[in-house]
Formats: structure tokens, C-alpha cells, sequence
């Protein structure tokens, strides 16, 4: 199976922090695997910006080991590499002075062109960059601009950061990221839902037992402890991947697939969850193995409360989901990486097969890692002459074996959400008002936390979490899925 490929229109794509770890890992393989696709235009301009003195034969080194070291699926012909490093220029600029501005604007000007300005820097500097390009009369109404995550720590610097954008920039020029949206499966999860007739009538409280939704990763926090303990667990993953894969799994069919629809959709389901009660909450802290440290250890802070695990029950107010409780989950040093969404159907109302058949009931599995795909659980007879036992198999739909070779080289989700920005497209992004409802809700969450001044719960590393976190769903009548890679 070939997918199709429509070549974008030519545009400049200014990268601030064009020499940072984002840069490197994420943005610059991601543009040079769309351009061995063919989708991004001979004439298009890649410009690096950031503090570093390095020239654009500098900067083109710097992506070219960056391609070497993280292009890890080698998908690209090695003869299309200079001719993408010759798309690319670098400029020294400082976004907290007039360094570099006018060098900018010069290699800008004239072009009648999209151009979009990619803010890969602190979130600290989006005011400055934002008052600079505008100063510099850098804008045009093409221009957009890409912010990363974190959007804030809490709702009251969400809104400063809002306010500071939406002084220079249209909401419609905005593309907040958040890189989950542009995983393959989650953008499946809509196709599932809304493409196939068989699942929405059965999509409520009336079928549908629970969801699970779990993000667990098998690291630590490796170099990221200085920011991650000031972040944790809630702030850097539920806060925005879990909350987007909630919303997704949650809203109504929004009338058509375009940015204003899906939003409001979402926006909804963030504004009908109930407040998070302290009981339905669960923060845990990984300890130490012979060989690995703890959190406190890895991070270098003795007394750190930050949570490196949280699971929660969230409950969603409206019609299609009241009595259907959300059980959300994620952290680190856990038993695999493995991210799923499962939606756990209700066990039939009545058993023809009597007591010795067992429970049984119907889960809907999408895995975004590893080995993305569908799995739908269902319920059949035992093979053999025993009598009428049951069991539960998988009817699995492993991308990569339904759509052949080419389902393993799912673009990472970077390159589907900068072409987006360069069409245009913002469905896929966090609108404004989005992040903020989900910090709302966050919120009330880490001031609990901070009034009850406890310490996480401890957990091992490579178990499934803190022991409270299993009595969550066990004082429910319900477990949670076990985390296998
Ligand atoms: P980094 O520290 O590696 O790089 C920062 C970049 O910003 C460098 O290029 C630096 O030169 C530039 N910079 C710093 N101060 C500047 C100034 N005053 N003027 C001009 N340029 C300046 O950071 P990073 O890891 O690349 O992260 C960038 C952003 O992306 C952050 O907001 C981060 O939270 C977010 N993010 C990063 C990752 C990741 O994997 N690294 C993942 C998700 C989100």
C-alpha cells in the first residue's frame, strides 16, 4: 500500500531554537524525511535561529548530525541529504535583544510565501520572540506560529501566555503542539469512532463499563530531572497527552473533521468533568533498584515531593457518559513502555452459559506504543469436547500486518503536525480555550497536593505503580489492565 503524498506549497520555516535537543531529536528529521516524501518544496526555506555563532554551513553540520543520529528508520535515500541541507540557513539572533533581527528580516522579506515561525525555546521567551517578529514587521497574514508544550504550569500562566500571544497573533495563527494528536493511532481513534457504524451506538454509559487510559513508560527521568521536578506527572503528561486522548475518546461526532468542530467537541467533554475528589487521586514516586536509583536520587532533590506516577478516576457529567468512570494513568519506571486506550464493555446482561462460563465482557483496545493498532477482545466457545466453556481471544488488527510493509513506517507524529501547520490545518492543535478548561480542571488537583504537604506513595521500579493506585480500581469491583510491552 502507497500512501499518497500532496507536495505543500513553498514556505519559510524560522526555527527559534533552531540548535536546541527538540531541534535535533524531533523537528529537523522530521522536515528531512517530508522531503525525501517529496512534500516539501525545492524552493521551501529551512532557517535556524537561536543564540548559538555558527553560520549556515554550521548550522547545515549541526542537521546533518542531527539526521544521522535520529533519522532512526534510515527511510531516506543518503543522495537526497545535501540537497536538503542546501534548503536550510542559519541566523544568530538573540529573542531578548535586537541581535540578528534585521539579518531575519532580510532573508524574509520579499518572499510571498507561508511562513511559519516554530517558538522551540522556553516558554519563557514566547513574549519576547512574539514582540520581536511583530516589531520587526515580520508578519504578514501567512504568517503562524508553533508553540511546544509545557503551555504553562497552571491556568493563571496559561492565560498570561494566551494574553501575550493573542496580542500579536490571531488565534487562527496559533498551533499549539501537542505530539500525541499527531500519532497515527489517536488520529485512528476518530476514523474508528466516526467511520465505522458498529462502535457508536454502543459508545455510553449504557455499554460501556469503564475506559482505561494509560501512558506508562519504562525510563526514568534520565536528563530531564531538573525540569521534570518542577513539572511531574500531572503537569507534563495528564494535564495535556492523557486529557487530549480523553477528549477524543469522549466527545460527540463533531459535524465535519475541521479545526472548529473537533475543538468545541473536546472542549466540551473538558468542561463537563467533574472536580477530582482527593480519593480519586493517586500520586507515586518510583524508588531505587540495586542498579538504578530512585526518583529523589535521579532528580537530586532529597525532600521532592514530585510525583513521577499518577492515576485518577475522572467522571464526565453528561448524558452519554454519567455513571462511566474514566481511569486514567501514567508514569515512569513502570513495567514496559505501553500506551493504551481500552474501553471496557459491559459483560452481557444475561448468561445463557450459567455460572461455570465465567465473566466475560468485550474490550476495545487501541495501542499507540508499541506496535500501534486495534485489538478488539470477544467472547468465544473453548475449542474441544468439554461442554459449553468460554474464552476471551483478541481479534487483533496489527497495523503493519493489515497494511502490509509500508504500515511500519508510520511518519513520527512531528512530520504530520508541521506539514499541518504549513497547510494550515489546525485541527490537530490546542486551541486556546482548550488548555485552558484543562488546567482549569488540573488546577484544584496540585492545590490538594500542595495543602496536604504528604509525600507521593513509593513504588518499585518496573511494577505497575504505587499500591494505591490498584486499590483505586479494586474498590471499584474493577483492575486495571496489566502493563506488558
Ligand atoms: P534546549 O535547551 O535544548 O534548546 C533551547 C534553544 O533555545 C537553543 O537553540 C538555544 O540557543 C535557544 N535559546 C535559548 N535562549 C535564547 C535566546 N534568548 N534567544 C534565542 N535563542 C535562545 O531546549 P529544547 O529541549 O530544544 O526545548 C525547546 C522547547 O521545546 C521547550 O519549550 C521544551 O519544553 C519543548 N519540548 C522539548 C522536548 C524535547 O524533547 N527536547 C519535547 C517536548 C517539548
Amino acid at each position: 500500500m502507497v500512501s499518497r503524498v500532496i507536495p505543500a506549497q513553498p514556505f519559510d520555516l524560522v526555527i527559534f531554537g533552531g540548535t536546541g535537543d527538540l531541534a535535533r531529536r524531533k523537528i529537523l528529521p522530521a522536515l528531512f524525511r517530508r522531503f525525501c516524501a517529496g512534500q516539501m518544496d525545492r524552493e521551501a526555506r529551512v532557517i535556524g535561529a537561536a543564540r548559538a555563532d555558527l553560520d549556515d554551513v554550521g548550522y547545515r553540520d549541526f542537521a546533518r548530525g542531527a539526521i544521522a543520529e535520529f533519522d532512526v528508520d534510515a527511510t531516506c535515500a543518503a543522495d537526497h541529504l545535501d540537497a536538503f541541507l542546501s534548503q536550510l540557513s542559519y541566523v544568530t539572533l538573540d529573542a531578548r535583544g535586537d541581535e540578528g533581527w534585521d539579518a531575519l528580516k532580510a532573508l524574509l522579506d520579499g518572499a510571498e510565501r507561508i511562513q511559519a515561525f516554530y517558538f522551540s525555546v522556553g516558554p519563557g521567551l514566547f513574549g519576547d520572540l512574539a514582540t520581536r517578529i511583530e516589531a520587526h514587521g515580520l508578519t504578514t497574514p501567512d504568517t503562524r506560529v508553533v508553540v511546544e508544550k509545557p503551555f504553562g504550569r497552571d491556568l493563571a500562566s496559561a492565560r498570561a501566555l494566551n494574553a501575550e500571544l493573542a496580542r500579536h497573533f490571531d488565534e487562527t495563527q496559533i498551533y499549539r503542539i501537542d505530539h500525541y494528536l499527531g500519532k497515527e493511532t489517536v488520529q485512528n481513534l476518530m476514523a474508528i469512532r466516526f467511520g465505522n457504524t458498529l462502535f457508536e451506538p454502543l459508545w455510553n454509559s449504557q455499554y460501556v463499563d469503564h475506559i482505561q487510559i494509560t501512558v506508562a513508560e519504562s525510563g526514568g527521568v534520565g536528563t530531564r530531572g531538573g525540569y521534570y521536578d518542577k513539572s511531574g506527572a500531572l503537569r507534563d503528561m495528564m494535564q495535556n497527552h492523557i486529557m487530549q486522548l480523553l477528549c477524543l475518546t469522549a466527545m460527540e461526532p463533531p459535524a465535519k473533521y475541521d479545526p472548529h468542530a473537533v475543538r468545541d467537541e473536546k472542549l466540551k467533554v473538558i468542561r463537563a468533568l467533574a472536580p477530582a475528589l482527593s480519593s480519586d487521586v493517586v500520586r507515586g514516586q518510583y524508588e531505587g533498584t540495586d542498579t538504578l536509583p530512585g526518583y529523589r536520587d535521579e532528580v537530586g532533590n532529597e525532600g521532592s515531593t514530585t510525583e513521577s506516577f499518577v492515576a485518577l478516576k475522572a467522571r464526565i457529567g453528561n448524558w452519554r457518559w454519567a455513571g462511566t468512570p474514566f481511569y486514567l494513568r501514567t508514569g515512569k519506571r513502570l513495567r514496559a513502555r505501553a500506551s493504551e486506550i481500552a474501553v471496557v464493555f459491559k459483560d452481557a446482561p444475561h448468561s445463557i452459559f450459567g455460572a461455570d462460563a465465567g465473566r466475560h465482557c468485550n474490550i476495545l483496545t487501541i495501542r499507540l506504543q508499541p506496535n500501534e493498532g486495534i485489538e478488539m477482545g470477544v467472547t468465544i466457545k473453548e475449542p474441544g469436547p468439554g461442554g459449553m466453556r468460554l474464552i476471551d481471544v483478541p481479534l487483533d488488527m496489527t497495523f503493519s500486518d493489515a497494511l502490509g510493509p509500508d504500515a511500519n513506517q508510520v511518519p513520527d507524529a512531528y512530520e504530520r503536525l508541521i506539514m499541518d501547520v504549513i497547510r494550515g490545518d489546525q485541527t490537530l492543535f490546542m486551541r486556546g480555550d482548550e488548555v485552558e478548561a484543562a488546567w482549569e480542571w488540573t488546577d484544584p488537583i496540585i492545590d490538594m497536593w500542595e495543602a496536604s504537604n504528604a509525600d507521593p506513595c513509593p513504588y518499585a521500579t518496573g511494577s505497575s505503580g504505587p499500591d494505591d493506585a490498584l486499590a483505586l480500581m479494586h474498590r471499584d469491583g474493577r483492575r486495571w489492565r496489566e502493563i506488558k510491552p
